[in-house]
């Protein structure tokens, strides 16, 4: 079977799901690769090298839908590209399926499987497909980094001849994946770190990587967001009392402000208010990574960078894996190649798509015209 990438037609969109590298591995699963002309191009990868790891070069993405018995691609397929499928081909990409009726009424109708790659379970052995976390991870990493970028002072304090500077003080809010890599480049940089969840249980991780761990006032068997499969449900109101606050004490003393923090499927809670960011020193920076949810901060606009009345920087942007997308697509397109390994248990470039494999289940959103999201819950964890 053919497997084929699209160059992503959304504006902006750098990465891309097929490098070079993996397209050796999944010939080695004994799909023949296909590209769109010019599709890696602005993540570091020209035609030349898919040629030259033995990818067939596609001029138009018409021909490349129409020969790809599997299309891998990144961003949420539009419906002009959704009119491409067929019965016989699979899809793989992201999919939004919670937010996108229009789309799987349009998959069903084609016929074609589909499986949404923010789909694939947060289970153990699914970890190497998921590629929401391998996109939260370089989320996190440049958030600290675009932070840098925006704040005037080093991170690392320093004796100078010119003077004592102070290390930056950086409070990462939310620390799952994306905050837990923003805890790293902010802690390697220098700068002195702290973290808040409303998982206890992660108190231990953010501290084995030199950050401090933000402790609530809150009696201790009540300060559990009760997590369920890795991650958090809502909060009581008492505890969001503690938690606010606490961020007011806090937010007089904090350079920088990077907030993660998400529920699954709802709007994110806002975390960050107006009269903490009010307390705020001019200069100091807030990265929001929840944005695309309505943001954790109060005056995070998306996609923007605004400046409040005291100075403060509040960064909204969304397309943080796409600014480093040499890196974002060679991770996603690493996802796909274990998903397709998954797909191929032979190993003979046939596809096999096991509804009864947890992983394959609930990821698949079509299936042979009929929806197949939301799926049952999966039986191992
Ligand atoms: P995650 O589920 O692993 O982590 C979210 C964390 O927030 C969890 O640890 C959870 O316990 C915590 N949390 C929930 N409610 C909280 C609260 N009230 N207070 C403190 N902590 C709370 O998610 P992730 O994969 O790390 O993604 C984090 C965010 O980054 C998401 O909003 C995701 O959409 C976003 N993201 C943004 C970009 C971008 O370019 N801007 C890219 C990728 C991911």
């Amino acid at each position: 079977m053919k497997i084929g990438t699209p160059t992503e037609v959304s504006a902006g969109e750098n990465r891309v799901a097929m490098t070079p590298d993996s397209a050796l591995q999944l010939q080695k699963l004994g799909y023949d690769c296909l590209i769109q002309s010019g599709a890696g191009q602005k993540a570091g990868f020209a035609d030349k090298l898919y040629e030259d790891a033995g990818v067939t070069v596609v001029a138009t993405a018409e021909a490349l839908w129409a020969q790809s018995d599997i299309i891998a691609k990144v961003r949420i397929p539009t419906l002009a590209e959704l009119d491409y499928l067929t019965p016989e081909k699979t899809l793989i990409t992201f999919f939004n399926p919670g937010g996108n009726a229009e789309g799987l009424e349009k998959a069903k109708e084609t016929g074609a499987n589909v499986i949404a790659m923010e789909m694939v379970p947060r289970i153990s052995r699914a970890q190497k497909m998921d590629a929401l976390s391998s996109m939260a991870n370089i989320a996190g990493y440049r958030a600290v980094i675009e932070a840098g970028n925006n704040f005037g002072r080093f991170f690392t304090g320093q004796v100078t001849a010119a003077g004592k500077v102070p290390p930056a003080k950086v409070l990462v809010v939310g620390a799952g994946v994306a905050g837990l890599a923003a805890i790293g480049t902010a802690t390697s940089l220098g700068a002195i770190t702290y973290a808040f969840d409303v998982r206890p249980e992660v108190a231990e991780q953010v501290e084995s990587m030199g950050a401090e761990f933000v402790y609530l006032d809150f009696e201790e068997e009540q300060q559990d967001g009760s997590a369920t499969g890795g991650y958090a449900s809502v909060s009581s109101p008492e505890f969001r009392e503690a938690q606010l606050k606490k961020f007011r004490e806090l937010a007089p003393e904090m350079d920088i402000v990077i907030t993660t923090a998400l529920i699954p499927n709802r709007e994110a809670p806002k975390l960050w208010l107006k009269d903490m960011i009010a307390e705020m020193k001019p200069g100091s920076v807030i990265v929001d990574l929840a944005a695309e949810k309505g943001g954790n901060a109060e005056g995070t606009v998306m996609d923007e960078r605004v400046v409040t009345d005291n100075g403060v920087i509040i960064i909204g942007y969304t397309d943080f894996p796409s600014r480093m997308a040499t890196q974002s697509s060679t991770l996603y397109a690493t996802n796909i190649r274990h998903m397709m390994t998954d797909l191929t248990p032979e190993k003979d470039g046939q596809i096999n798509h096991n509804m009864e494999d947890d992983v394959i289940r609930g990821a698949t959103v079509a299936h042979q015209g009929e929806i197949t999201f939301p799926p049952p819950p999966p039986k191992v964890q």
